[in-house]
């Protein structure tokens, strides 16, 4: 015991040598990046509303709402108030067994504001998690009903829906990993991205391929999974609601369950309070997370309809085969309740609008210089597509340098800001953003 102990001393005696941040570069990982030449990374201190305070004291207006989830911005009073009572009662209980007031809650408001006719919700614990309990519960629908064969998905290509092993199967095969992991990931089957614009005339043809393929293979297909709408990571991309209307038709002709994956276009985020609403087409199964606990803690939910969820229960297990640890953990139940709440007691509609129409006025401009491809604004996204790739390492320091936190990546250079963002701040964001975009053109 005194000799492990002694162990541990060394350690620490050893890591109080390096300083902070060289201990992070050492030794922590961030999320896709390399531990040889990691880019660079900045300590932050503290956040509240649209501020991210970093060690040194430099504030940054956040343009990002951490990854489209802090959707209240931080350090919000009503969403610490809930997570400080919700502390009081109890942080965590196992699911199993148990239930208890916020998931209930949670429960209650979820089918009250998802399609009318989802009302069965599964509460797991990221994004990619409630895609793999999509994607199960679609095979399991179908196997539940003697059709074993109907295992794979059909997926637009640009599509993103998560990190994980059969989320990452689904993603966009050439910007996705699936060169990296190659043969270890379910072979899925591809049709091309929508091409047709949100605010293009709808073409006919844009829905063909993934008419030939469900034709072809319905017989092996369990879903289609796709964003409705915004397709985020994987470009974002805006497309016309008209694809979610005949994608629909096509499943229900061809037997194929409709997944939305709404992780990211939930809770508001692209002027509807879930993107469905801009097609009116219900899906079969649908996933929600990040915006969620207003991005307080991790948890997602996956929703379905009864008739699913009835038929799984029939099938030969009887049950839905997960379970988490940390399945409705009472702390994210609770700041989700309210973190909803608020965002359906305010008149957001409006909040957005104001969001969007400044997004539109201040980028747009950009769309005549020449080494801007496409600028495109729906809801609080405003995308700047550049026709090359970006230096990210460069660019992030540069927009640290000016007091804003803006993450592009690839061709991308895109805005999410926290929907409490006001005109003022919005105003300097877009800005800086500007400028630096502007000053690319110079040094190409
Ligand atoms: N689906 C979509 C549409 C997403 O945007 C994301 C995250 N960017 C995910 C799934 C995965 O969520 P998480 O990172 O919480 O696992």
């Amino acid at each position: 015991m005194t000799d492990l102990n002694n162990g541990f001393d060394d350690v620490d005696l050893e890591q109080s040598k390096l300083d902070d941040l060289d201990f992070d570069r050492q030794h922590i990982w961030h999320p896709y990046t390399s531990m040889t030449n990691p880019l660079p990374t900045f300590k932050v201190k503290k956040a509240y509303g649209v501020t991210i305070e970093l060690e040194d004291g430099r504030q940054l207006i956040d343009g990002m709402s951490s990854w489209w989830c802090a959707i209240h911005g931080y350090n919000h009073p009503e969403l610490n108030q809930a997570v400080t009572d919700q502390l009081q009662d109890m942080s965590h209980i196992m699911f199993g067994g148990f239930t208890h007031d916020p998931a209930i809650q949670l429960g209650k408001l979820l089918v009250q504001l998802t399609p009318p006719n989802l009302d069965k919700v599964f509460f797991a614990d990221s994004g990619s998690v409630a895609v793999e309990v999509a994607l199960k519960m679609a095979v399991q629908f179908w196997s539940s009903q003697g059709y074993t064969e109907k295992t794979n998905f059909v997926t637009p290509r640009s599509g993103y829906h998560g990190d994980t092993w059969n989320a990452m199967s689904v993603c966009d095969p050439v910007t996705g990993m699936h060169q990296i992991f190659g043969s270890s990931l379910p072979n899925r089957l591809f049709v091309p991205a929508p091409q047709v614009g949100f605010y293009e005339q709808w073409d006919q043809n844009d829905i063909a391929e993934l008419e030939k393929t469900l034709a072809e293979q319905h017989a092996t297909i369990a879903g289609l999974i796709l964003e409705p709408i915004v397709q985020g990571a994987g470009g974002m991309r805006f497309y016309h609601p008209e694809y979610l209307r005949q994608a629909k038709l096509l499943c229900e002709k061809y037997n194929v369950l409709l997944i939305f994956d709404e992780i990211a276009t939930g809770f508001g985020r692209t002027g509807k309070l879930f993107a469905w609403e801009h097609a009116l087409v219900e899906p079969d199964i649908m996933c929600l997370g990040k915006g969620l606990t207003g991005g307080y803690m991790t948890l997602s939910a996956t929703l379905t309809t009864k008739h699913i969820a009835e038929t799984m229960s029939q099938g030969e297990a009887g049950v839905f085969m997960h379970g988490p640890t940390f399945m409705a953990n009472p702390l994210a139940c609770a700041v989700a309740v309210k973190s909803t709440q608020l965002l359906i007691s305010q008149d957001w509609q409006s909040n957005i609008q104001r969001i969007e129409a400044q997004l539109r006025d201040a980028l747009q401009p950009l769309q005549s210089l020449n080494h801007v491809h496409d600028v495109r604004v729906l809801g609080a996204i405003g995308v700047v597509e550049l026709t090359v790739n970006v230096d990210m390492k460069t660019l992030q320091q540069e927009f640290v340098r000016r007091g804003i936190w803006i993450r592009p990546f690839g061709k991308l250079v895109y805005v999410m800001p926290p929907y409490v963002i006001t005109a003022q701040e919005l105003k300097t964001l877009l800005e800086q953003l500007v400028e630096v975009v502007k000053g690319m053109e110079q040094s190409t």
